[in-house]
């Protein structure tokens, strides 16, 4: 008897959603990334119950035409890459087309957008079913609401932590995409309250001082480097402004927020010789490469990349840090002799 099947959409949606549909921050992260990658300018996050009751994204980004916004939630429907030849040349934040079809799989959502060639449009899933596709007047941009989240996955839904774990993970998701992005202006509030906001001026050194406050930002000491492949620049704090988390590393490597060990491990052990035991600097580093250097296609949440010539980007870290502490700090006699 043959007893194997293919799965419908909305089944493999649901499955597909456990990996990059994990909590709020994770959404917030997803449409976020692709109001970045419609070229918005200015992009407001507005949560209700940290996430979990709705999440309202709204950009000035360019927006869907009437079909694209039904299509832009069927899975492996993207415009961002055609070919195989463009996965190793990718400059967009998103790629894989799943995003979205994920997240409708498990929540309801309403979406209006407009390309600003037509009037505008209206849409509405239910849980991965689509429900509405009308015309609505709408300007030039994309506003999407995403509410009761993981309604028909209840076990998903248990697994969340508190109102305030979950909010928080989105605060620091958002400080670094705002970091990330220092030409966009983003306002993130909680039940209309105001979290963050930044000007969307371009100047990173305005964002460091909107998410940790102006004495921090004034003492963060700058650096910059560049080899044949790579270039460095960024900003950190001496040892006498310290925390005791190593969540105050920022890794941006072309406009991407990643994580790397690697790259922690370098920034505490360029100033390791003065930091007190257990405390950490508050750094962002700025990596610029070919995106042929980089593969982000690693890992669904796209938070982790290989880089080639990783030994030589870390080299130069560490020495670009050095250098711009050694100007800033006044090593006494003895440190200085060993
Ligand atoms: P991906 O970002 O990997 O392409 P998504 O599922 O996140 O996949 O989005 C699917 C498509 O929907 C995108 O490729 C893009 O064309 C469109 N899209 C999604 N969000 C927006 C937005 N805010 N503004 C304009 N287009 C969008
Ligand atoms: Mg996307």
């Amino acid at each position: 008897m043959d007893i194997i099947k293919v799965m419908d959409d909305t089944l493999s949606n649901k499955i597909a959603a456990g990996e990059v549909v994990e909590r709020p921050a994770s959404i917030v992260k997803e449409l976020v990334e692709n109001a970045i990658d419609a070229d918005s300018t200015v992009i407001e996050i507005a949560l209700e119950e940290a996430g979990l009751m709705t999440i309202r994204v709204t950009d000035n980004g360019k927006g869907m035409s009437r079909k694209d916004a039904v299509q832009a939630f069927e899975r492996h429907a993207t415009s961002k890459i055609m070919n195989e030849h463009d996965l190793f040349r990718i400059r967009t934040l998103g790629f894989r087309g799943e995003a979205l079809a994920s997240i409708a799989s498990v929540s309801k959502i309403t979406m209006w957008t407009s390309n600003g060639e037509t009037d505008g449009t209206e849409v509405h899933i239910d849980g991965g079913r689509l429900t509405k596709h009308d015309n609505a007047a709408f300007r030039k941009g994309t506003d999407i609401t995403v509410s009761q989240l993981f309604f028909n996955t209840p076990a998903r839904l248990k697994y969340m932590k508190t109102i305030q774990t979950e909010l928080g993970q989105t605060i620091d998701l958002v400080n670094r995409l705002a970091l990330s992005h220092p030409s966009i202006a983003f306002k993130l509030t909680h039940y209309s309250q105001l979290i963050l906001q930044t000007s969307g001026s371009g100047d990173q050194q305005r964002v460091l001082s909107d998410i940790y406050g102006i004495a921090v930002a004034r003492k963060m000491v700058p650096f910059s480097g560049a080899n044949a492949d790579y270039t460095v620049q960024g900003y950190i704090t001496l040892p006498e402004m310290t925390r005791a988390s190593k969540s105050y590393m920022t890794l941006i490597v072309n406009g991407r927020w990643v994580k790397s060990h690697a790259v922690n491990h370098v920034i505490i052990n360029a100033l390791h010789t003065y930091l007190p035991i257990g405390r950490f600097p508050i750094a962002i580093v700025n990596v610029e490469g070919d995106p042929f250097l980089t593969d982000v296609n690693v890992h669904p949440s796209k938070q982790q990349i290989r880089m080639s010539k990783e030994g030589e980007l870390l080299t130069l870290l560490k020495e670009s840090i050095q250098k711009a502490i050694r100007k800033s700090i006044i090593v006494p006699d003895a440190i200085k002799k060993e």
